[in-house]
């Protein structure tokens, strides 16, 4: 059988390790075909020794000198700066692309597999997001395919094999809630950057650490949902599941519900992503229901986090409200992390910002782009005053 080659987009990350201990684990039949990392050259380094690939990419070109000096007598093609990620997407040899970079600094790469048929096995939301209508077109009309890795809408891409398209009641994704589900909305106020990075279930990078505390994370899966499987907005809900076990649920028209469950472990959606027909014996742990016990749901509390309100409202609108409401979040995030603004003025300044734009629809990439800048240099302006 031929090998599947793949190439993961941000394997430095937290998705780009678990995919690399996910093929670990397949063995002989998956053969990585490029890495890539951003500024952590000396991991990235590392993987391209144990793993081999033709191609490594470093987008932060600063670290290249760097990565180039510890790959010295190394057989692989070094790439520097963010345009390299278009070019391993484009690479004829690459069957799988798997998009773990964090934010809409994936959208070209993402786009330039579109374009090019390839399998792509996105985690990397963001692109989705901002540009969603695009990105499903251009794949459809190259003749590639898109497999979610976000274990929310691999559930849901799982759950729909039980049925057809037009028999979908209702699609409900379920969030843990995040660390502060049981705080009260005064006490949201106080919350520190250390708080806001624990999160009780999910091990991940910070920036989709700090949005699933804000529950901003749920409100981007809402709009990702909406383009990955073409389903109106009203047709999605959301449920709280603080034991994450159930992964998400499709409602069919019969009034059956069809779950995936599993444990909260990323390597099961990665993994199906990249067998994907096939399920094969994987790194993933078993689920045991009788140690669990029991599974509770709620409904989410959309004063308290405002977000997810403010992201159905979005998903509604539709156009380029979207762009805006996520890069205004990736601006309103980094000011966070780096102690610059409070955790609740995230969320003021995404709708401050959203208040000062006025949606267009259909607009050509370069606009989307433009906008994008604008809402974050908007933040920026904003965040001093806050
Ligand atoms: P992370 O911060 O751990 O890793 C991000 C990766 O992207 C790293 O390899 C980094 O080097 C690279 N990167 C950072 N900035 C970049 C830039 N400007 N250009 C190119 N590459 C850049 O993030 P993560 O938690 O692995 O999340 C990655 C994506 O997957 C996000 O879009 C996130 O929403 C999504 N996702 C993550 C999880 C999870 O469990 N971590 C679950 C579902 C979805
Ligand atoms: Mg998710």
């Amino acid at each position: 059988m031929k090998r599947k080659r793949i190439a993961i987009l941000g394997s430095t990350g937290s998705i780009g390790k678990n995919a690399l201990r996910v093929i670990d684990a397949l063995g002989a039949g998956y053969e990585v075909f490029a890495l890539s990392g951003h500024s952590n050259y000396k991991l990235l380094a590392e993987q391209v020794i144990k793993y081999r690939p033709g191609y490594v990419a470093i987008t932060n070109d600063e670290f290249y000198a760097d990565l180039r000096k510890l790959l010295e007598g190394v057989e692989v093609e070094i790439l520097a700066g963010a345009k390299s990620l278009e070019e391993i997407s484009e690479l004829e040899e690459a069957d799988v692309v798997l998009t773990a970079v964090v934010g809409a600094a994936g959208l070209p790469a993402v786009l330039a597999a579109a374009k090019a048929g390839k399998t792509l096995a996105i985690a990397n939301k963001e692109p989705l997001v901002i540009a969603g209508e695009l990105l499903t077109r251009t794949v459809a009309e190259n003749g590639g395919v898109i497999l979610p890795v976000d274990s929310e809408h691999s559930a849901i891409f799982q759950a729909m094999q039980s049925g057809k398209a037009e028999e979908i009641l209702r699609v409900i994704l379920t969030s843990s809630g995040g660390p502060f589900r049981q705080s009260n909305i005064g006490e949201l106020e106080e919350v520190t950057l250390e708080d806001a990075l624990s999160h009780p279930v999910w091990d991940m990078g910070p920036k989709i650490t700090v949005d699933s505390a804000t529950m901003m994370n749920k409100a981007l899966e809402v709009i990702e949902a909406r383009w990955l499987f073409d389903v109106d907005v009203e047709k999605i809900e959301v449920l709280i599941h603080p034991e994450s076990i159930v992964h998400s649920l499709v409602e069919f028209v019969d009034g059956s519900v069809i779950a995936q469950l599993g444990e909260p472990d990323m390597c099961l959606p990665i993994q199906y992503a990249l067998t994907y027909p096939a399920r094969v014996a994987g790194v993933g742990k078993h689920l045991r229901l009788d140690r669990i016990g029991q599974l509770s749901f709620e409904k989410p509390d959309f004063e308290k986090f405002r977000a997810l309100a403010l992201g159905f409202e979005v998903a509604r609108i539709g156009g380029t409200a979207a762009v805006v409401f996520n890069a205004a979040n990736e601006a309103a995030v980094a000011e966070f992390i780096a102690g610059r603004i409070k955790f609740t003025s995230i969320v003021e300044l995404i709708e401050r910002c959203l208040g000062k734009h006025k949606v267009e629809h259909e607009v050509p990439l370069k606009e989307l782009m433009e906008i994008d800048g604008w809402a974050r240099r908007k933040v920026l302006e904003m965040a001093v005053k806050v």
